[in-house]
């Protein structure tokens, strides 16, 4: 049996109407991070030693910001993360430099000499190790990595019920499909959770569900866009008024759109 910290949320989500119950569970999982960061987290030596060394993505700092609440705690993350940080940075700087400095005063013979021996560059060097170092920093994300890990029980969780729960296999099947972004993941899922069997039953379950709901909010897209045309001024939006951003939803996962 799965554990139930994770087995309950899953099926309180699959219970509600929307166009992807995994975005439901992610939403869930960032909020509870993000409230975590702003407070017992701050206290947590653990958890310091993790957001200093990772920090946030551009869309979990700005998110943490925009709660506008608990500043404090805020500014005390941020405040050792750079301090950690802005260490590395110089360090790794000042290692260089005297390289730097060396082959900047070298002349354009001793240069070209240089890239005819093809020795690297001291500088070039330095750069890529920058350009490796910024970009790692870009990419971690203390909750990002939070969220995949549980995204990854759910995903685990969500196979297991398909083929153990005929209840929640029924509740799965009636659902208006996944966002591509979670169809991705559940596929990922089913190569490392279940047999060839196995895999081969829910590809063609979750596919062929996947494909009815994404042309059903292709044509209720269609039918917004037809709603513009004079002739259809009169006619009933049906389920299109907000197509658009159901739409978005659907192709790109959770977001934060203004409804
Ligand atoms: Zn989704
Ligand atoms: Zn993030």
């Amino acid at each position: 049996m799965k554990e139930r910290v994770y087995t309950i949320p899953v099926s309180e989500a699959f219970r509600e109407d929307c166009e992807c119950p995994m975005c439901l569970l992610e939403k869930r999982l960032e909020d509870d991070a993000l409230e975590y960061t702003l407070g017992p987290s701050m206290m947590e030596s653990d958890s310091r030693i993790e957001t200093n060394r990772k920090g946030f993505c551009n869309r979990h700092f700005t998110k943490l910001y925009n709660k506008q609440k608990n500043r404090l705690a805020l500014g005390l993350v941020i405040d050792t993360h750079l301090m950690e940080q802005n260490g590395i940075l110089r360090k790794m700087f000042e290692k260089s430099l005297p390289g730097i400095r060396k082959e900047a005063a070298s002349g354009v013979m001793e240069q070209v000499v240089q890239s005819f021996k093809k020795s690297k560059s001291e500088t070039n060097v330095f750069i890529q190790s920058m350009i490796d170092k910024l970009s790692e920093l870009e990419k971690t994300c203390t909750i990002c990595e939070k969220i995949n890990f549980n995204m990854e029980k759910f995903t685990d969780v969500i196979l297991y019920l398909f083929f153990k729960e005929p209840d929640f296999k029924e509740l799965f099947l009636k659902k208006k499909g996944f966002c591509l972004f979670h169809v991705r993941r559940l596929l990922e899922g089913s190569l490392k959770y279940l047999n060839l069997r196995e895999r081969n039953a829910f590809v063609v379950a979750l596919m062929e569900m996947e494909l009815v709901h994404l042309d059903r909010i292709k044509e209720e897209v269609n039918w917004f866009t037809q709603k513009f045309d004079y002739k259809n001024e009169k006619e009933p939006w049906k389920n299109s008024q907000d197509a658009i951003p159901r739409s978005i939803e659907k192709i790109s996962g959770p977001s934060d759109l203004m409804r």
